[in-house]
């Protein structure tokens, strides 16, 4: 494409259409999508049950009577139960791995894969990426949405694309120098790996790549992870979130102020709701994430519940773009874990961990049952150069830590400090928590 570009927005109109006319768009946009899903199988029944008529919703003041949309209906409507138009234009078929229970699929019209593929374009353009760059994709292709996703924005943005995938870490450093790639995306946790791979490889990123910018996303982590990585990496990081029930990537992106996601809200109608009485909570106040796609033609969902907690971030950014921002996501409702009473998000303690530079790149959660008690154990990886001085240093950050954990979850878990390299390793996204409590 040649048309000239906006040196700062992909879509100028749309990412700075004044609320009022943002607003309308979203209406009108989800009477379009009603409509849509009253054409499938299961809304059809779901709306029938729940007494909804979809013609009587006219404004977005009305979105609390339709009835929410949870991973077990997706289950439920296993696999073509949500389809909307006809299984001959749905073109693409991405389905969750299906861990914690039956699989579930979102299905993908040739409209909605350009509309995602616009959408990723303009995240990325969001932080300076431009047709010049050269962008690596370190992550999954295949049913993991975070591969294909990132490549066909990459390419409709018009950098030069390497779908290296993930995993080979000296192959992609090789593919880094040989290419003189600029922008990578990968997870967060394998970001880490790549760190400890051009570590042993006697590289330098800052002095011997080119890289300039860096997408993590994919799994919680915290700011202090994003600094170090920016810091070692020589690199800006930007946050991104998606899920698969929405497409994949390019939900919601940092843009250059680097303080908060902004939520595409052309493309989803979004809500943070009180994961118990699912009422919205005030803005700035935690919730549970509850989108409803609004440009879906193959597959729309309602008020869908991502379990996914975050806040929305009061005032407008002064990048200028007008759709709202998220906070950093802290995880799943079901990422927390309960020990001696105490609720548990594995990011804070990574929060902590990360913050302390004598502390490597890894950590883990071990929980076990000793007769009626709960016992925590946290498995730290640290520098190397720790286990190479004396004793009494590492004594000293072991203490270090347990006064950090204590005051942070108030109570006094067991701290293990480990070599680098040392903790199992996971395909894909990190496993934090081992929870050996059930007996299993
Ligand atoms: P799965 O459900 O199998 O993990 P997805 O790839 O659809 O498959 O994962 C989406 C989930 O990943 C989100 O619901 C969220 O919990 C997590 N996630 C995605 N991006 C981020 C991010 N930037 N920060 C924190 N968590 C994220
Ligand atoms: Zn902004």
């Amino acid at each position: 494409m040649n048309r000239p570009r906006h040196p700062v927005y992909w879509d100028p109109e749309i990412e700075t259409l004044p609320r009022e006319r943002l607003r309308a768009l979203q209406e009108q946009r989800l009477r379009r999508t009603l409509a849509a899903a009253a054409r499938s199988p299961f809304y059809r029944r779901l709306f029938e049950e729940a007494g909804v008529a979809v013609e009587a919703i006219r404004g977005l003041e009305d979105l609390g009577r339709l009835p929410l949309t949870t991973k077990d209906h997706l289950r439920q409507g296993y696999p073509f139960g949500f389809l909307a138009v006809s299984r001959e234009e749905a073109v693409r078929l991405h389905s969750s791995s299906g861990t914690t229970g039956r699989a579930t699929v979102v299905l993908h019209s040739a409209r909605d894969l350009e509309a995602w593929a616009e959408r990723m374009a303009r995240c990325m353009y969001m932080t300076g990426a431009r047709s010049s760059d050269v962008f690596q994709n370190m992550t999954g292709y295949g049913m993991f949405t975070g591969g294909l996703g990132f490549h066909y924005g990459s390419e409709r943005l018009g950098m030069l694309t390497v779908p290296a995938g993930p995993g080979n870490s000296r192959r992609q450093v090789q593919f880094m120098q040989d290419f003189g790639t600029t922008v990578i995306h990968a997870i967060p946790s394998y970001a880490f790996r790549l760190l400890a791979v051009l570590e042993e490889m006697g590289i330098d990123p800052r002095r011997d790549l080119d890289l300039k910018t860096a997408y993590l996303g994919a799994e919680p982590y915290s700011e202090e992870t994003r600094r170090r990585v920016e810091r070692e990496l020589g690199v800006r990081v930007f946050n991104s979130y998606g899920l698969s029930e929405m497409a994949g990537p390019g939900v919601a992106f940092e843009c250059p102020e680097q303080n908060g996601m902004h939520i595409w809200e052309d493309a989803f109608l979004v809500e943070v709701l009180d994961p118990k009485t699912l009422t919205p909570v005030a803005e700035g106040e935690e919730g549970e994430l509850v989108l409803t796609t609004l440009d879906r033609e193959a597959m729309p969902l309602i008020r869908y519940r991502t379990r996914d907690l975050t806040a929305l971030l009061p005032g407008p950014c002064p990048c200028g773009r007008t759709h709202r921002r998220i906070d950093r996501i802290k995880g799943r409702s079901d990422d927390m874990f309960i020990v001696k009473g105490v609720n548990v998000f594995p990011i804070q303690v990574e929060t902590l961990l990360m913050g302390m530079p004598e502390v490597g790149r890894d950590y883990r959660i071990v929980l076990d049952r000793e007769g009626d008690l709960d016992v925590m154990t946290v498995e730290v990886e640290v520098r190397r150069e720790m286990f190479q001085g004396d004793v009494k240093s590492l004594k000293a950050l072991r203490e270090k830590i347990l006064a950090a954990l204590k005051s942070e979850i108030l109570f006094t878990p067991r701290v293990q400090l480990v070599e680098p390299g040392s903790l199992p390793r996971t395909e894909g996204k990190a496993v934090r928590v081992l929870d050996r409590r059930r007996g299993s």
